[in-house]
């Protein structure tokens, strides 16, 4: 069986990020890349159901040529090929869907493991719309993932339980946090990873229906204010949490 997993290259959650001087991007100086997180879950999802069942991983990610990072780390892990599909311009969701829909046919893959979401447009979106365009099943937000045969079963978190769904293959599957523990690259698979080919293809010119008008910064913290120091404060404490705040 051919199992593939889309990876994207996001800025790490801790790094200062500036808006770009057109105010519709970043500016990438200084700022540090990690693979999504959520899509880690997803590499070891693959990584899991290829040792189990035998087959074939493909990591693909769609970007610029920095994107080979988060493909080497994804064959670091284990996975056995990549492809960097090549654009350095902006893409609304369909448009990134449709490119690894593409890239998917070509290698036929069965299954397809995404992340729930890319932690920078945070659209959560891609995994379902690649589905759609394929005529996969989908299953989303999958905190647990079987195959059994052609059958496949997922848990899902929801309000106060879990849910248990199934479908059949060919399916996209969307990782959540909890789904596994995504393992840490050995040196072996580090230096094996070094020396792998990954594959770089073109794509077809972004036709975006989303445009991004601007980034914004949220407005800045006002500065905290000192009601007093002792318990005589608390009355006037409670007016403002009630008729300023309005939070009790
Ligand atoms: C500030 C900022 C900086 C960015 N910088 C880069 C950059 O340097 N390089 C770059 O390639 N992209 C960059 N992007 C684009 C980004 O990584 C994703 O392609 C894009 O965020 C998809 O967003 P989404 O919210 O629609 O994805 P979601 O729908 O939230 O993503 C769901 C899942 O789809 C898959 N997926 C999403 N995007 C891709 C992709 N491009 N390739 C493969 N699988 C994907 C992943 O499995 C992900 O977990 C940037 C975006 C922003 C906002």
């Amino acid at each position: 069986m051919k199992i593939a997993v889309c990876v994207s290259h996001v800025p790490d959650t801790a790094a200062k990020i500036n808006i770009s001087g057109d105010g519709k991007g970043i500016d990438p100086s200084g700022v540090t890349y990690v693979v999504n997180p959520y899509d880690e879950f997803a590499i070891e999802e693959a990584l899991k159901t290829k040792e189990k069942f035998g087959g074939e991983t493909i990591a693909i990610s769609l970007g610029p040529e920095a994107n080979k990072e988060t493909l080497r780390k994804a064959l670091a892990m284990g996975i056995d090929n990549a492809v960097l599909l090549k654009d350095e311009s902006y893409r609304d969701s369909l448009s990134v869907a449709k490119a690894l829909a593409s890239e998917i046919k070509l290698h036929n893959a069965e299954l397809v493991f995404f992340g729930k979401q890319s932690v920078d447009y945070d659209n959560s979106v891609v995994g379902q719309l690649t589905a759609e365009l394929l005529g996969y099943n989908c299953i989303s937000v999958a905190v647990d993932f079987k195959l059994d045969g052609s059958k496949v079963i997922c848990e899902r978190e929801i309000e106060g339980g879990k849910e248990v769904i199934k479908t059949s293959l060919p399916a996209v599957i969307t990782a959540q946090k909890g789904l596994n523990e995504p393992r840490y690259a050995s040196l072996k698979g580090i230096m094996t990873a070094k020396k792998k080919v990954i594959e770089e293809k073109t794509v077809d010119a972004a036709n975006n229906y989303i445009e991004i008008v601007s980034f914004k910064r949220p407005a800045p913290k006002q500065a905290g204010k000192i009601i007093g120091t002792d318990a005589s404060a608390v009355p006037e404490l409670v007016r403002l949490l009630r008729e300023e705040a309005k939070v009790i």
